[in-house]
C-alpha cells in the first residue's frame, strides 16, 4: 500500500522506510501516529489510505487466556476469524485466514459448511496479524509465526497469499522468517507445484486427514476428486526431490471414519521413508457437523501405531477448542451465509 501512495506523492525511499518502521515493526494504532512525518503528509495519507481494511468486532479468550479468537469483518459485511496463540518462551502464532468462508466444503469443517463469500485481498490478510502486533508491542512483544490455518484454502487465493507472505518475510516490514511461517493446503496439486517455484517457500503443512483415496472422498469430496491422492503424492515427490524440506501432515482423527488401527498402519505405509511428521488432531465437534471425536485410547493408540512404525507423529492438543478456534472450527456468528 506504501509503494503505491509513494508513488503518487513522488516520496522518497527514506519516506518509506519511516513508515514500515513505525507502522509495522512499532505497530502504530493510527496514522496520526506517524512521528517521523510532518503532519500534511500524515493528513494526506489518512485521507487516500484506510489505516485497517477490517473492522474488528470482538475477541473471544480461551479460558487459560493464552489463546484469542478474534472476529473481524471485511469492509463490504463478511466475517473472517483469526486466532492468536501465546505460548510460554514467547512464542506468539497467528493463524490468518485467507477467505471469508471456503468453496471447498470439507465434511468435518465448520468453516466449508458456512459456504463461501470472498477471497481475502493481501492487505486485510496482512490487517489481520496488524491486529495482534499492536496488541503485542503493547507489552513489548510481537508476533513471531504465521500458520495460514484459518478460515479458506491458500492455494485458491495464491496472488494474495503470495503478496502477503512478501509483506510478512520482508525485512523492512514484518521481518518473520520464512521458516516461521507455514501454508497449509487440502492439496490443491498445479497450485502448490506453481507456490513452491517462487522466491518466498514457507513451510508446507497438507491437511491429508485420510490414509487412502476412499476415506478422502468420503470427508473431502471436493479436492480429492479433482486431485486424487496419488496426484497428491506425486507432488510431494517432486517436493522432497526439489527441495529436501519435511512436510507436516495434519490428520484429523474423526471416529468410526479415519481412526482404526488399520487406518494408522495403512498410513505409515503411504509416508514410509519421507521426510513427514504427522500431527494427529481429535476432531473437534462443531454445531451441525455429523461427526464424533475419538476417546483419548484411540487417539494414543492411533499415534502410537504410527510411532513404533518409524513415522514421527505428535498429538496436537489444540489450544482454544472451547472458543472454537481449534483446526476446522473456524466458523463465525456473523456469517452472512448461516
Ligand atoms: S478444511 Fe480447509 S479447505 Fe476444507 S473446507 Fe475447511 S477451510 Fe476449506
Amino acid at each position: 500500500m506504501i509503494e503505491d501512495f509513494a508513488n503518487r506523492n513522488d516520496l522518497k525511499n527514506y519516506r518509506i522506510e519511516q513508515f514500515n518502521e513505525q507502522f509495522y515493526k512499532q505497530a502504530i494504532s493510527s496514522f496520526d501516529q506517524l512521528s517521523t512525518w510532518p503532519r500534511d503528509l500524515r493528513d494526506k495519507i489518512g485521507k487516500e489510505i484506510e489505516f485497517s481494511t477490517i473492522k474488528h468486532i470482538k475477541d473471544n479468550y480461551s479460558s487459560t487466556g493464552d489463546t484469542i479468537k478474534t472476529e473481524f469483518k471485511t469492509r463490504d459485511g463478511f466475517p473472517i476469524e483469526s486466532v492468536l496463540m501465546q505460548y510460554k518462551g514467547g512464542r506468539n502464532s497467528v493463524c490468518v485466514s485467507c477467505m471469508s468462508g471456503c468453496p471447498v466444503g470439507c465434511k468435518f469443517c465448520a468453516t466449508g459448511k458456512m459456504g463461501f463469500n470472498r477471497n481475502l485481498t493481501d492487505r486485510e490478510i496482512i490487517d489481520q496479524i496488524m491486529h495482534f502486533q499492536r496488541a503485542l508491542v503493547k507489552k513489548d512483544q510481537s508476533v513471531s509465526n504465521i500458520v495460514f490455518m484459518g478460515m479458506g484454502e491458500p492455494m485458491l487465493n495464491l496472488e494474495n497469499v503470495a503478496k502477503a507472505v512478501e509483506v510478512i518475510n520482508n525485512p523492512m516490514k514484518l521481518s518473520i522468517g520464512i521458516r516461521r511461517v507455514t501454508i497449509s493446503t487440502v492439496g490443491y496439486v498445479p497450485q502448490m507445484r506453481g507456490f513452491f517455484t517462487q522466491k518466498h517457500k514457507p513451510k508446507l503443512a497438507i491437511s491429508l486427514h485420510a490414509p487412502n483415496q476412499k476415506i478422502r472422498e468420503r470427508i473431502m469430496p471436493t479436492v480429492s476428486e479433482l486431485h486424487p491422492i496419488d496426484e497428491l503424492f506425486e507432488f510431494v515427490d517432486w517436493y522432497e526431490k526439489e527441495l529436501n524440506k519435511r512436510i507436516t501432515y495434519e490428520y484429523t482423527l474423526i471416529k468410526g471414519i479415519n481412526d482404526q488401527p488399520e487406518h494408522a498402519i495403512e498410513l505409515s505405509r503411504l509416508l514410509f521413508n519421507r521426510l513427514a511428521l504427522v500431527n494427529v488432531i481429535r476432531f473437534n465437534p462443531s454445531r451441525g457437523l455429523p461427526f464424533e471425536s475419538p476417546v483419548e485410547e484411540t487417539l494414543q493408540r492411533f499415534t502410537k501405531i504410527l510411532n513404533t512404525r518409524g513415522i514421527n507423529t505428535t498429538i496436537r492438543y489444540p489450544m482454544g477448542d472451547k472458543i472454537g478456534g481449534a483446526c476446522g472450527q473456524l466458523h463465525s456468528t456473523n456469517s452472512l451465509n448461516t
